[in-house]
């Protein structure tokens, strides 16, 4: 099937004049090219690989600690990097929680958008929405000025989708009969577990992520002003859908932010330096291991996308070339074989497109380097950028040209191989 797939999407690219199917998918994206995305692709390659070699000899290491006589393979990995991190990073859910009530947390959120783009959120009581749970507010400038509503679902409950979501009951335009404007009205869906009757609801570090990330793609849809509906928020090309929502995730990790607002529900204590520091050394935690794991399912995807003859591709042998020239570490694995490829043949989205993930990490870290060169994370001129080519520009300007715009410059990968430690920290 996989084959017959390849086979007709390369046909489908012919037809459009295209040489491979990657070159016809990237047509309609920020990354644009092959070389462009290979290049990305190819740059984290090689230092993921040396990371995990590093990865592996910690592994092994405490495989011999152990007395155990074992080389290690795929499928040993996990395993013994679970023992690794208990040893190391162990983070006890049960003493961070305490430090991120929810409450709390919707402040902190709401202090970051006021502080980047000076909006505002009222509580709106007076407004019914669909369910109890659900808290509405009135958005405005702090001139007062209305920008919309934002509808804040942060509940489980049985009758709802799992997951986090962002969507819209109305999208921001302009073309309006008689020159009026639309207004957004924008829905962040989270699915918490709500806390005991007289309890606050406590969130993990996680959860504190997940609200962020969605609170950016609201911001995405809030901020939004352009003439048409079509083009306007989240309606923009799939690896930059990404950059406002996983920025917006950095302002979290901030020391000013945690110090305000990572407070103890009972006590209201600061969270303590030290479970930062260990909230931060458990991310960078076997990122060699699963950036490798990433990067060549990635890598695999556009190699066969990049087959310009339909006819009689072999899959298995494809991907076994392509892992042949790359050279996969021995003991990683992939995170998908060719044949149970879901994200490349469940359906056409992600085909020539695995490494979106990856290129929004790119420019997130990117994006977020450019308040910390500005040494303040709310520095007013690169919020004022921020806003106008990012958060409100929807799909108006190429999204290239609006980085670059936001940025000064294109993005550079060298932040997010910090982030995910693959390179050592500049001193
Ligand atoms: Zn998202």
């Amino acid at each position: 099937m996989a084959r017959e797939i390849l086979a007709l999407r390369t046909e489908q690219a012919r037809a459009h004049g295209y040489a491979c199917y990657a070159d016809y998918a990237l047509a309609d994206t920020m990354a644009g090219t092959r070389g462009a995305v290979n290049g990305l692709l190819e740059q984290v390659w090689t230092r993921a690989v040396s990371r995990v070699e590093q990865e592996r000899e910690a592994l092994q290491a405490l495989v011999l600690s152990r007395g155990e006589a074992l080389t290690l393979e795929a499928w040993d990995w996990r395993y013994y990097a679970e023992k690794v991190r208990a040893l190391r990073y162990d983070l006890d859910e049960a003493q961070v929680k305490p430090y991120f009530p929810l409450d709390r947390m919707v402040e902190a959120v709401f202090d970051c958008a006021r502080q980047l783009f000076g909006l505002e959120f009222l509580a709106r009581p007076d407004l019914k929405a669909y369910h109890p749970d659900v808290k509405v507010y009135e958005v405005r400038q702090l001139d007062g000025t209305h920008v919309g509503v934002f509808l804040h679902d942060n509940f489980a409950r049985p009758s709802k989708r799992s997951g986090a979501w962002m969507s819209n009951y109305r999208q921001q335009s302009r073309n309006v009969a008689g020159g009026g404007a639309i207004s957004p009205i924008v829905v962040n869906n989270n699915n918490f577990a709500k806390g005991a009757p007289g309890e606050p609801t406590l969130l993990s570090f996680d959860d504190a992520r997940t609200l962020f990330h969605e609170f950016g793609h609201g911001l995405h849809g809030l901020l939004s002003s352009v003439t048409y509906e079509r083009l306007s928020g989240t309606n923009v090309l799939r690896d930059f859908v990404e950059l406002p929502s996983q920025l917006f995730e950095h302002w979290l990790t901030e020391p000013a932010v945690l110090k305000k607002h990572a407070r103890h529900h009972v006590t209201g204590e600061p969270i303590p330096d030290a479970l930062v520091a260990k909230l931060h050394a458990a991310r960078k935690f076997n990122q060699g291991y699963e950036t490798v794991r990433y990067t060549a399912s990635a890598l695999v995807d556009m190699a066969v996308h990049s087959v310009a003859e339909p006819a009689g591709v072999d899959i298995v042998a494809a991907e076994a070339a392509e892992l042949r020239r790359i050279g996969l570490p021995h003991g990683v694995g992939l995170n998908h074989r060719l044949p149970h490829f879901q994200h490349l043949f469940s359906g056409s989205s992600y085909a020539a497109g695995y490494y979106v993930y990856l290129w929004a990490e790119v420019l997130d870290a990117d994006g977020f380097d450019a308040f910390a060169e500005a040494g303040d994370p709310f520095d007013p001129a690169v919020a004022l950028r921020l806003q106008q080519f990012i958060y409100s520009a929807g799909d108006s300007l190429e999204p290239r040209a609006a980085y670059r715009a936001f940025r000064g410059r294109e993005a550079t990968v060298d932040p997010m191989l910090r982030k995910k430690g693959l390179v050592p920290d500049a001193a």
